[in-house]
Formats: C-alpha cells, structure tokens, sequence
C-alpha cells in the first residue's frame, strides 16, 4: 500500500473573496452606465424639444413662404385677367394664354366664358365644370383649390365693364408645389404636406410614405397619448390654430408633426421631421461612446478573468506551500484543520473522533540515534498512519513529534483497537532504520459530539485527555469530568506555593513495627496537605499533579526538613531516635544533582548517619534506561548517611532479576501482595520474595497490613517489619509521639509478664 495523497483535494478557504471586489467593480460600471444612459436620455430630450421649437420655426417660415408664393400666384392670376378683356376681342387668346404660361409660373392657364367655352394653353383641358370655385369665381370671386391631389388650381373672374364676362384659371403642377413645400432646412429628412381641414392631403411633398398614410393617422394610432394629440390637432385647424405634438409612428421612429394653417382657404401645412432630427447626430457620438465603453468594460472583464487566473493558480501553489508538512510530506496542522472544515458539513454527530498521539521519549531517539534517524522515524509513523486511515478519514503530523488523526470512529474500544493496530504496525520497523527502540505513544481522543466545534478546540481536548491521562498507556478520552478534574488540579496548583509557605502541609508518620521484638523499628513520613478552606487533601490528589509540574521537588524538600527538625528535637530533648523513611519522587531523578541538598540539609541540621531513610519507587529503578546511574546515586546516598529503601515492590515493573542490581538496604513489599492471602501461589510468590531479599541481605517490610492472619503469615515468614492499620494509620506528629510511647511501654509491660 502506499500512501495516500489526500492533500489535492484541499482547499483554502479564501482570506477573503475575490467575488466582493468584482461585484463592487461590476455595480459601479452597471451604475456608470445607468447614468450615462440616463443622461444621454436627458440629452435627448432636450435635444427633442429643440428639435421641437426649431420645426415648429421652420415650420411657421414655411408656411408664411408657401402662403405669400400662394398669394402672390393668385394675384399674378389676377393681373393676367384683368389684362384679359382686351384680349377677348382678338380671336388670339389661346395664344395669349401660351405666351403667358411660359412667362408666368403657371403649367396652365384656361380661360372659361359664360357659355362654359374652355380656351386653354394646352391641348388637354381638365374638366372644371363641376368646380364650384369656378362657379365662386363667375360670382367674383378668386378662388384656389386642387385638382386630385394633382395640381393647384387657381381661379378669379375676368371683368369687362364691371361684369363677369368670364373666369381665368391658372393651374399649378403637383410637381412644382412639391418643390415648394420640399422643406430644404432639414436637410431632406422632413416632410411636409397641405392638407385640408378634414385631413385630406392637398399636396403632399412627395408621393411616398408617411403621407400617404395621414388619413390612418388621423382615424387611429393606437397610443392614447397619439390620439389625443391627433385630436388637438383637428380642433386646431378647425380654429385655425398652429400646433406640434411628437408620436411614434408604425415603425417605431419617434416623429414630430408641426402644423400651421396656410391662411389659404381651410388649408394647413403639416411638416413632418424626426424627432432625432438634431439629436441625430449626438446619436452617433453617443453611439460611438457606446461602443468605447463597451470595448473597455469587455477589456476590463478579460483582465479581470486573467488576474483570476493567475490568482487561483498562485492560490493552488500558495496552498501546496502552506499544506504539506516538509518532514514528511504529508498533511501539517493547517492542512488538517482545513479538512476538518470541508468535511464537517458532512459529518452526523457522534461519527467521527480526533485523536493526538505524542512519541513518547521521542527526544532519546534524537539524542541516540542523531536527528536523521528521528525525521526518518517521523516520516516512517507518518506513512503507516495514513496507511491505516480509510476514506474519509485522515492525519496530519502537528508540530514536533505530534500527530493528530481524524477517524470516522466513536466507540471508544474501536478506536482504541485502531490505535493498537497502527502502533504495532509502527513498532514493526521493518522498513526503517535498524533502531531497536520500541515507540510508544501518549494518545488522546476527543469524540465529536457537535461537529461545529472549532477543530482547535478539539485537537486541544485530545491533547488534554492525554495530558490527563498519567501513566497509563490506553488512549485517554476527553470528558467533561476530565474537565472538572483539570479545574480542580489548576485550583491546587494554584494554592500550592502559598500553602507551603504557610505550612498547610503536615508530616505525619506512620510506625512500621518490627517483628522479632514487637518494637517500633522506624516510621514513614507522609505528607497531608491541611487546608485551611479546604480541609484535609490526600496524597493521591496532588502528588500526581505535582509530578506532573516539579512542584514535587519543592515539596519533597519540605517534608524532608520537617523530618530533620523532627529529629533534631528528638535529640536536643535527649529522646531515643527513631529512623524515619521519607518517599522520593521519581521526578528528583531528572537532575541526578539532587542529593546535594538533601545531604546539606542533613549535615545543617546534624542528623546522624541511618537515621534518614529514603523511598525511592520502582519507576525510578526501571524507568530508566541505564541503570548505572542510579546505582551511582545509591552509593553516594550511602555515603551521605542516608539509607535507601525500593517502596511499592512487586505493583509494577517488578523485576527480582534486576533487584540485585541495586544496593538497596530495605525492600518494601506493596499492599496489593496482600489482598489475597489467603491463595496458596500468593503465598509461594511472597515466601519466594523473602527468601530472596534475606539471601541479598536486604531487609523486608511488609506494608498495608490490616489483619492478624496477614500478620501471622508473615511472622511466618520471619519478615522483618510490618507498616499498616493493624498497628496505626499515619498520625500527626504529636500524636504519633503519643501513641509511640503508649505502644513501647504496653509491649514492654506485656514482656515483664
Ligand atoms: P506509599 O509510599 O506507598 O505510602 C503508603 C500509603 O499506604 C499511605 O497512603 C498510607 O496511608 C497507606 N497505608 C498504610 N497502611 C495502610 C493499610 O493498612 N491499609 C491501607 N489501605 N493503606 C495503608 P498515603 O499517605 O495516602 O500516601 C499515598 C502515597 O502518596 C504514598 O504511597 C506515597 O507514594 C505518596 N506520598 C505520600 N507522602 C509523600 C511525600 O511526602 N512525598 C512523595 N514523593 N510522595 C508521598
Ligand atoms: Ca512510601
Ligand atoms: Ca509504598
């Protein structure tokens, strides 16, 4: 199996999102471009109404041209009549009527007599008989209307002798009055028509679109806003009145109608122009800013998705750098973190777990081995670890020597068999370096309850699992009661300093009683911690903790120079000594210096030689590598005076072999040895021990003793000395003094008789 690379699928979360930023930017463009459209629409408004005025002007210059040419054609009509009676005599007014069509501006001119006889310039004559402006006009009257949209036509009677003798009509082309009302001031782009007041086109600019449609303009348009202004407009011309309304016409263009009545007959000039006839123009800039615009929003995103490019792909990198643990490739801290995150959302409470494990000792392999073999030794944990992680799951080497697990485990005898598994695995070392060195970890667990838990916190409750877990070697899981616990320890070792400063500590001593002469022979120091809020606190509930923090050594240190005060005033009261045992902790043993006080404070207080003995604890026997020092340390305990007892023998790492290593003048046998006296193998096992330690010239004490059949037996035994409640439980100092007295002279009372 190789290792899995999990790392890939990590990802961080971002410091902060790329996507604010952009939608800032893009907001801010989408603004930019709202008000410039907005504006550009202001723009075009007032563009619009000027628009307005300027055709509602032109319109007006216009209609004034177009009506004095009107007027002035019909006062040529008139001139060329009154010349006409003259003519009527001669038979040459055909010709006459020629001559002046070429001079005039007329494309005709027809004369009408009474007896309704047509002399006209032209071959074709158009029929007027049915006009009744030539009829107006035999009344006197000069008249101008249009022929079908065709032409003008303008009539005025022709006098002689103040009597209507005839009518002379001069008609107009279409074409030529289209040139007229042709609009030259907007540029061809507007147009212009005359209609009549009931809408009919007079003369239309030109024959095409939208004139052609007017009639539809005026009967429908489907906008309210259109009719209403259509609506104004017929009232207008009814009342001769001049006006100009924008509408959109069929296909969407925004127009503007202008109307000015000609002041001829019921005649009215409508001029037609978009309504972008001046803004037209800016249309194209604006069109053009458009389009610059829009070439630099595009130019603006595809920069934008180039740096997002390169930011992801700096992100990934950024991401390889920040996951992965040098030393062994893997997962760090971060990287596992982030994967508790991505993986939460998922995760049911009460599946997954967070374990730590912590090499035990891993400083030796270091020092031993040298720092190569102690990354190897990492990597090598680090690839079996992982080896054991299924899906889903994963490690990560923390700091140092330090590996925390995700499992997708709750039960803690599940995890503790996971565990057993990869450590044996680990201690296989078939791969790695030839070290012969068996790896044994501190391992904590925290089961997760609520996945929302910061990951930290987690990995914080695991490690102080393990923290708390003192010398055992099973996984130790988180608890609220670990909790409390811990509370409790932080309490006591807040008291600790003050408390000995004020002697809240108190010696009391416990007889062991010899057996071949039933005298006291020694007594144990034990410490009891009197508190004056807290009462009376046992050994068993600060002595780990201090172990734990070297406050031990301070208080180790304490009890020893309450002992020598102890003797000292002993002896100044001239009273038989007794020795007295005082136990030392393990943790003295880190700095093999120690002693050097104990002796100092001996000789200061001028405690004689045997008088002091102390017990030292199995774990400082063979917790211990090399045994060597330790032997040294005896030694030179002897050579200061003090005496050397092995305390607990038989509860732990027991070994008889190795117990004639070690120049120990006492064995003390542990309590557990006794509980089941009564079993035959025990009682073999025990004999055994004795009979070893009287070979060895060590001496024994039998301790924890609380029945006679305990104490028969090791009279049996001809064990030397015997410590427990069958005499007395530890007691105060003065009390102990007491009872010592009471004890003696009752034993020695009970020898006379
Ligand atoms: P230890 O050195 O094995 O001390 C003997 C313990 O057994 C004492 O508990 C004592 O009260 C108890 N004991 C004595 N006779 C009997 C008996 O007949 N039955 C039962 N059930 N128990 C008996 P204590 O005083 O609570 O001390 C507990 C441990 O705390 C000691 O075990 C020793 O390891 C440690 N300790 C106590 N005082 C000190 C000290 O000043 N320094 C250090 N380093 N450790 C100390
Ligand atoms: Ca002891
Ligand atoms: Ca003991």
């Amino acid at each position: 199996m190789s290792i899995k690379k999990r790392e890939d699928d990590i990802k961080m979360k971002p410091f902060y999102s790329v996507w604010a930023p952009i939608g800032i930017v893009s907001f801010i463009l989408i603004i930019v471009i709202a008000i410039m459209l907005w504006n550009t629409s202001g723009l075009k408004t007032v563009l619009e109404n000027h628009t307005d005025s300027y055709v509602k002007e032109v319109s007006y210059q216009l209609t004034g041209e177009i009506s004095a040419r009107l007027q002035a054609n019909k006062a040529m009509l008139e001139q060329l009549a009154d010349a006409m009676p003259h003519l009527f005599e001669d038979e040459n007014v055909e010709e006459y009527l020629k001559i002046k069509k070429e001079e005039t501006v007329f494309d005709g001119l027809i004369v009408i007599d009474k007896d309704k006889n047509y002399i006209s310039s032209d071959a074709v004559i158009p029929d007027l008989k049915d006009f009744p402006e030539i009829a107006a006009s035999f009344e006197g009257a000069s008249e101008l209307t249009y022929v079908e949209g065709q032409s003008l036509l303008f009539t005025t009677p022709i006098y002689f002798n103040d009597q209507v003798e005839g009518v002379l009509a001069g008609i107009r082309d279409k074409e030529n009055m289209q040139k007229l009302i042709q609009p030259h001031s907007f540029s061809g782009s507007g147009l212009s028509c005359i209609i009549d007041s009931t809408g009919q086109v007079v003369i239309s600019a030109t024959d095409h679109k939208p004139f052609l449609q007017l009639e539809d303009i005026f009967k429908r348009g489907d906008k309210q806003e259109t009719i209403e202004s259509i609506v104004k407009m017929q009232e207008d011309i009814i009342h001769m009145e001049s006006g100009a309304f924008h509408f959109t016409a069929s296909d969407n263009s925004r127009l503007i109608m202008a109307y000015h009545p000609l002041g001829v007959q019921d005649w009215v000039l409508l001029t037609l122009v978009p309504a972008n006839l001046i803004s037209g123009e800016t249309d194209e800039y604006v069109l053009k800013m458009f389009l610059i615009m829009s070439g630099l929003i595009a130019v603006f995103f595809m920069f934008l998705v180039i740096i997002l490019r390169f930011y992801r792909k700096n992100r990934k990198w950024l991401e390889k750098i920040a996951f992965t643990d040098p030393l062994t490739g893997g997962l760090n801290n971060a990287a596992f973190k982030v994967k508790y995150q991505n993986l939460v959302e998922l995760m049911k409470p009460g599946s997954y777990a967070v374990i730590m494990l912590n090499v035990k000792g891993f400083k030796l392999i270091n020092e031993n081995y040298g720092t190569k073999v102690g990354d190897e030794v990492l990597q090598y944990i680090y690839q079996v670890l992982s080896r054991f992680t299924e899906e889903d799951e994963f490690v990560a080497r923390g700091e140092a020597d330090h590996f925390f697990l995700c499992l997708k485990e709750n039960d803690p005898t599940e995890i503790q068999q996971r565990l057993d598994e990869m450590i044996k695995t680990i201690n296989s070392f078939s791969a790695i370096v030839d070290i012969q060195y068996h790896l044994s970890f501190f391992q904590g667990a925290c089961l997760i309850t609520e996945p929302g838990t910061d990951i930290t916190i987690l990995q914080d409750r695991a490690r102080i699992a393990y923290q708390m877990q003192g010398s055992s070697t099973a996984c130790a899981f988180y608890s609220s009661e670990l909790i409390q616990e811990l509370k409790k320890e932080q309490q006591l070792n807040e008291l600790f300093e003050q408390s000995l400063a004020n002697h809240d500590f108190q010696v009391y001593l416990q007889p062991k009683v010899r057996l071949i002469d039933g005298m006291v022979g020694s007594a144990e120091a034990l410490v009891r911690w009197i508190h004056p809020k807290y009462g009376v606190i046992y050994p068993s509930d600060f002595i780990p903790l201090f172990e734990k923090n070297d406050n031990i050594l301070k208080l180790d240190f304490y009890v020893f120079e309450e002992v020598c005060k102890l003797i000292q005033r002993w002896q100044d009261e001239g009273k038989t000594l007794l020795p007295i045992s005082v136990n030392l902790s393990r943790v003295h043993f880190k700095d093999l210096s120690f002693l050097r006080a104990f002796s100092k404070l001996k000789e200061s207080y001028q405690i004689p030689d045997g008088m002091i003995e102390f017990e030292l604890t199995e774990s400082v026997f063979f917790g211990h590598k090399q045994i060597d020092p330790v032997i040294n340390i005896i030694r030179q305990m002897h050579k200061c005076g003090f005496l050397c007892s092995l305390d607990d023998f038989g509860f732990g790492f027991s070994s008889l072999v190795l117990l004639k290593e070690f120049d120990v003048d006492v064995i003390k046998l542990d309590r557990q040895f006794f509980v089941d006296i009564s079993n035959p193998k025990t009682k073999n096992i025990i004999a055994g021990v004795v009979e070893l330690a009287k070979k060895l010239g060590v001496e024994i004490v039998a301790e924890g003793i609380e029945t006679e059949e305990q104490l028969r037996f090791l009279k049996s035994l001809r064990c030397d000395m015997v410590q427990g409640y069958i005499y007395s439980k530890p007691l105060p100092i003065a009390e102990f003094e007491v009872w010592w007295n009471l004890f003696d002279s009752a034993h020695h009372n009970s020898l006379r008789n």
